[in-house]
């Protein structure tokens, strides 16, 4: 290892934690080294930060949040994801030579707001109808596929869209296109998943062109959870091949090829924490992927209707004329053992109203009036839909929810005097 680059390792290792990446983006970063991230994000944070700690070390506070609130200038630029190749090697030799140039210096977005996504998602959101999606978690194995037939035969009718999961909570699990056949066979679009812990890019574009080849339309772009398997700390060997705003971007960037060559034009959505703190960071990163292309969000978790009410209202401070595309997820809570899961979730917030419920013996009927109550407030708030998150809720009552959802939607939109613009979606 050359001088510069052990003088290089020394020195920055002292004032910033150096990671030695080669590819240092430190001025980009309010001069804190993003690799200390355990994910290795070059652009963040993720979705699995609250109060200000990290999803996956919790006793470190989350270096992009840091990043975040101390830079004064927010510039909507994106870093691309770092070259294994110049890890361990000297940033400033890289910078000499030009090797770090791609990675070092931020990339614009492009604009493709004028392309209409194809889906019927896409078309009834940007038409403003209120919309229900589902969550249905991919199974480990094919076996279990028939427990997914079973749900679609009792929900079909009542849903736009089911998102289909791939490796949820790092789970290892069927891919989400498998499951999403299925859905599929019951004339409902499915939301596939990917995650930027599961693939580089070249993969992941592959993927996704597989994907659309099957039909699919929809898409959830995730940087994913940490792997319950994998050790928790800061490392260039557990760095995530990608984030979500990496995954947007290249994604909007291949549209008008695929529309051209594919005569496909997907539907890309990401997710939102309105519970990360301090929420102008939350409202930032969702601006952030937006630009990067998002066309519509699926929120974490809403368990307190005040926050999500104060976090959409920053989201949509001047632009009321465009479309809302938000979709805050709602928990179906119907087991106490489930119940513990969702607490246990990555950047989950649970409000005391619901460990309240949980304590009574009629707490699954009691959940579900809960969840009535939680999605009329957010509705009200202006939600262009609900999304329905089933941890143990009797299939009778999460029917009785799915079947009675569009009706309090039309009434609380209406008590709220809320009028949506149909827009280019
Ligand atoms: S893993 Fe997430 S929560 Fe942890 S430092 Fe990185 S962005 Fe922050």
């Amino acid at each position: 290892m050359g001088l510069i680059y052990k003088s290089e390792k020394w020195l920055k290792e002292v004032l910033f934690g150096c990671q030695t990446c080669g590819q240092c983006i430190l001025s980009h970063t309010a001069l804190i080294c993003p690799m200390n991230c355990p994910k290795g994000l070059r652009n963040g944070p993720c979705g699995g930060t609250l109060d200000g700690k990290c999803e996956v070390i919790p006793e470190i506070d989350c270096i992009w949040t840091k990043i975040e609130t101390r830079k004064r200038k927010k510039d909507y630029k994106l870093h691309l994801p770092p070259k294994e190749e110049l890890f361990n090697t000297a940033s400033y030799v890289n910078l000499f030579n030009g090797k770090d140039r791609e990675t070092r210096l931020p990339h614009d977005f492009v604009d493709t707001g004028h392309i209409p996504a194809g889906s019927r998602l896409a078309a009834k959101m940007g038409g403003g109808e209120f919309v229900v999606t589902l969550e249905i978690a991919s199974p480990r194995d094919a076996r279990g596929l028939s427990r997914v037939e079973k749900i679609m035969q009792r929900v079909a009718g009542l849903v736009d869209a089911v998102n289909t999961t791939t490796n949820a909570g790092g789970v290892p699990s069927l891919h989400s296109t498998e499951t999403g056949k299925v859905v599929a066979a019951h004339g409902v679009e499915s939301i596939i998943q990917f995650c930027g812990r599961d693939h580089d890019k070249d993969d992941f574009l592959r993927e996704m062109e597989k994907a659309m080849g099957m039909g699919y339309i929809n898409f959830l772009l995730l940087t994913g959870d940490w792997l319950p398997q994998t050790e928790r700390k800061v490392a260039q060997t557990t760095w995530f091949p990608m984030d979500s705003s990496q995954m947007i971007h290249f994604a909007n960037k291949s549209l008008v090829d695929w529309r051209d060559r594919l005569g496909v034009v997907p539907f890309l959505g990401c997710a939102a924490n309105p519970f990360s703190t301090p929420m102008p960071v939350s409202v930032e990163r969702l601006a952030f992927k937006r630009t990067a292309g998002a066309r519509f969000c699926q929120t974490q978790a809403i368990t307190h209707v005040p926050t999500y009410v104060e976090w959409y209202r920053q989201v949509r401070a001047g632009r009321d004329d465009e479309p809302k595309l938000t979709i805050p997820s709602l928990p179906l809570v119907g087991s106490r053992n489930l119940f513990e899961v969702l607490c246990r979730l990555p950047g989950v917030y649970v409000d005391p109203s619901l460990h309240r419920i949980m304590e009574r013996d009629s707490f699954q009927r009691d959940c579900l009036e809960w969840a009535f109550e939680i999605a009329e407030g957010v509705i009200e708030a202006g939600a262009a839909g609900i999304h329905a998150m089933n941890f143990g809720m009797p299939p009778d009552l999460i029917n009785e929810f799915l079947a009675g959802i569009r009706g309090r939607a039309t009434e609380a939109r209406r008590r709220a005097g809320l009028v949506f613009k149909a827009a280019e979606s």
